[in-house]
């Protein structure tokens, strides 16, 4: 069963509990007072103590991200709490939350129980589940929940396994006709050209699929492992790990004096993933002869990453969605340099798992410049 379904339903569960015990209550604060033998103040503190439960019961009702409403009968209402009576967020939505609210208390009234999905084209955009209770022994209760965040996260993962499949069918085809092809291959020079080129497209998939894990692993993973990090070191580290590419590419990578002893607490594999990423970019896309500057320096309470190059740069109308997964300014030339597309998203995630931030500063033809801010207040776990 899907989580959801199964936390809508304890969820429901709770709200019908408390519903029950606040109308009860409300009932009993509401009966006459006569009739009884015991003194009137022991009434009048039954009375209070009553009232005073419903109150707690109300703001309890009141504190739940769901709207609840509760009506008798007749579809008078009886009860409801403070997001039931801004689930629209504005008129107009608040007709049609009105409308489906209505739909469905009626039919709860005739015994059936029934949810229906509303979407809202705001802007903002929005969905609002209504689900529609009978109660016992008469009467109704209608929820109405929010759950637009939920189904944007239904559409990213949506998103992202069509991406996968796309990304992978690509070299996965090549492969496949590289291979058919080389069966019938006589001539040793073709064969040897159409091997290197299987290699490749191997090695494609191969990328892919560990950046995707990467990506998987660093979104997914729960607490930071977090540690005293020295900042001097993972800046060289970073510059080390490209300097194969860096020398096929004719580039020379620069390593900034850093102050020393300045020391960050971060996830040490997170922080060196991200560096690496960016110096693998800045190499990339940088010509030959091109200079990458790997620096850092303190900066208000934590630390400043700074991966400049003199490279391609990129178009100012991408630099909003280079961070998005799989988005390449020039595929053709992405492909061409092993790039997958995921190597900022990774970035992104690193400085948000941190509390930090990621921004960018480029020129076409003039290069660009990647800062990621770190800040220090994480505290080491034990
Ligand atoms: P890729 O694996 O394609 O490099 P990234 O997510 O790392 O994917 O980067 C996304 C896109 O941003 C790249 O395809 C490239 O077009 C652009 N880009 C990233 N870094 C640089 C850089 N230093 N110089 C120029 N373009 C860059």
């Amino acid at each position: 069963m899907n989580v959801f379904v199964l936390l809508a339903g304890c969820a429901v569960g709770v709200i019908a509990t408390l519903v029950a015990v606040t109308v009860l209550a409300s009932r009993r604060a509401s009966q006459p007072l006569g009739g009884d033998d015991t003194s009137d103040l022991s009434s009048e503190q039954s009375l209070a103590a009553s009232q005073a439960r419903g109150d707690r019961l109300q703001a309890a009702l009141d504190a739940m991200p769901y709207g609840v409403m509760v009506a008798d009968q007749s579809g008078q209402v009886l009860l409801s709490n403070k997001a039931a009576n801004s689930a629209g967020s504005d008129a107009h939505n608040e007709v049609l939350v009105q409308a489906a609210v209505q739909y469905n208390l009626r039919s709860a009234l005739r015994g059936e129980a029934r949810t229906q999905t509303v979407e809202l084209y705001g802007p903002p955009k929005r969905v609002v589940v209504v689900e529609a209770h009978p109660l016992d022994p008469d009467g109704a209760m209608v929820t109405v929940e929010d759950v637009t965040e939920r189904s944007r996260l239904d559409a990213v993962r949506t998103d992202f396994v069509a991406n996968i499949s796309h990304e992978l069918k690509t070299p996965i085809g090549a492969l496949a006709v590289l291979a058919e092809t080389l069966i019938d291959e006589t001539d040793p020079a073709v064969i040897s050209r159409l091997a290197d080129r299987t290699v490749n497209e191997a090695h494609r998939v191969a990328k892919i699929i560990d950046d995707l894990l990467e990506l998987s692993r660093i979104e997914l993973s729960g607490d930071l492992i977090v540690s005293s990090c020295d900042v001097g070191l993972l800046v060289v580290e970073a510059a080390a790990r490209n300097s194969f590419a860096a020398r096929q590419n004719k580039v020379a990578v620069d390593a900034g004096d850093i102050p020393v002893g300045l020391s960050i607490n971060a996830d040490h594999a997170q922080i060196t993933s991200a560096l690496g990423n960016l110096v693998d970019n800045a190499v990339k896309y940088s010509d030959a002869n091109g200079v990458v500057n790997v620096t850092a320096y303190p900066d208000q309470q934590g630390v400043t990453f700074v991966v400049s190059d003199n490279g391609i740069g990129i178009p100012s109308h991408d630099l909003d969605r280079i961070f998005e997964r799989f988005y390449r300014v020039d595929r053709a030339r992405s492909r061409g340099t092993g790039g997958t597309g995921l190597g900022l998203s990774i970035v992104r995630h690193v400085a948000n798992n941190h509390g930090g931030s990621i921004t960018v500063e480029s020129h076409e033809g003039e290069g660009s410049t990647f800062r990621l801010y770190i800040p220090e207040r994480l505290v080491p776990q034990t």
